[in-house]
């Protein structure tokens, strides 16, 4: 019988340590997004580790999207931060994996998003509603460009987890619009083959529906904001549920 002091422990390898220690320091923010690491040399002396340890510490950066390798001349490794992109991607293949249903995800963001209207109609301070406000004029500008739209519309929704002021909510909520996002494009050709006017209703039903949510929070309703906001994600469910583009994740991150 093994006790807890003969589990062998693994030993990191160099090029871990050299990849754990910038990790550190690029999700720290000590290294900013599209910063330069210092070049190879430098790292191997302040390190000291040989070229192949620094180069494979890159590749597990690279791997995790952290950083961005140039070859050539001028190459070098940039500092990409973490974003939504990623978060979603990775989840993605979660998902994917465990062949989850696009109702599934659909599901969840109806959940997710009504208590955030609430928490931005309890604290937002007159300057987050210009700002949503402006969300929502581009918008209303943008109700002749579908996919453009498309954009706009998932923008406002992600406005209103901004103003919310929950970091955690807001990522997760990013990481499900990454994964919708690819069904509501397919959703938008489909909307175009068939001549657009349907879309184009649609679009400004949507509009009108966001600015609702905008002046209940404008008049200080807070509970109206949440009950009105979970009824246009309810509807939302229903109708893309009922028209389905893409039945699972795997069909709609294939793409
Ligand atoms: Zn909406």
């Amino acid at each position: 019988m093994s006790t807890a002091s003969q589990v062998p422990i693994r030993v990191p390898k160099a090029a871990e340590l050299v990849a754990s220690s910038l990790r550190r320091q690029i999700i720290s923010g000590e290294l900013r997004e599209g910063d330069a690491l210092p070049s190879e040399a430098a790292l191997m002396k302040q390190f000291k580790v040989s070229r192949p340890t620094l180069r494979e510490a890159y590749r597990i950066l690279e791997s995790e999207s952290l950083i961005h390798v140039r070859r050539g001349a001028r190459g070098g490794a940039m500092v990409q931060l973490p974003n939504g992109d990623v978060a979603a991607r990775y989840a993605g293949y979660v998902l994917e994996y465990r062949g989850t249903t696009m109702s599934d995800v659909y599901l969840a963001r109806a959940e997710l998003e009504p208590p955030l209207a609430r928490m931005m109609a309890a604290r937002a301070t007159k300057r987050d509603l210009k700002r949503l406000q402006a969300v929502l004029d581009a918008g209303d500008a943008a109700t002749g460009d579908p996919e453009l739209f498309v954009q706009r519309d998932i923008d406002f929704h992600l406005a209103v987890a901004q103003f919310a002021g929950n970091e955690t909510m807001r990522v997760m909520l990013d990481m499900l619009y990454h994964i919708v996002m690819t069904a509501r494009r397919r959703y938008v050709a489909e909307g175009k083959a068939e001549g657009g006017e349907r879309l184009l209703a649609e679009h400004r039903a949507v509009q009108r529906t966001h600015q609702r949510l905008l002046d209940l929070v404008k008049d200080g309703d807070v509970e109206g904001a949440q009950t009105w906001w979970r009824r246009h994600l309810d509807e939302v469910t229903r109708h893309y549920l009922a028209r389905p583009v893409a039945k699972t994740v795997v069909e709609t991150m294939d793409q």
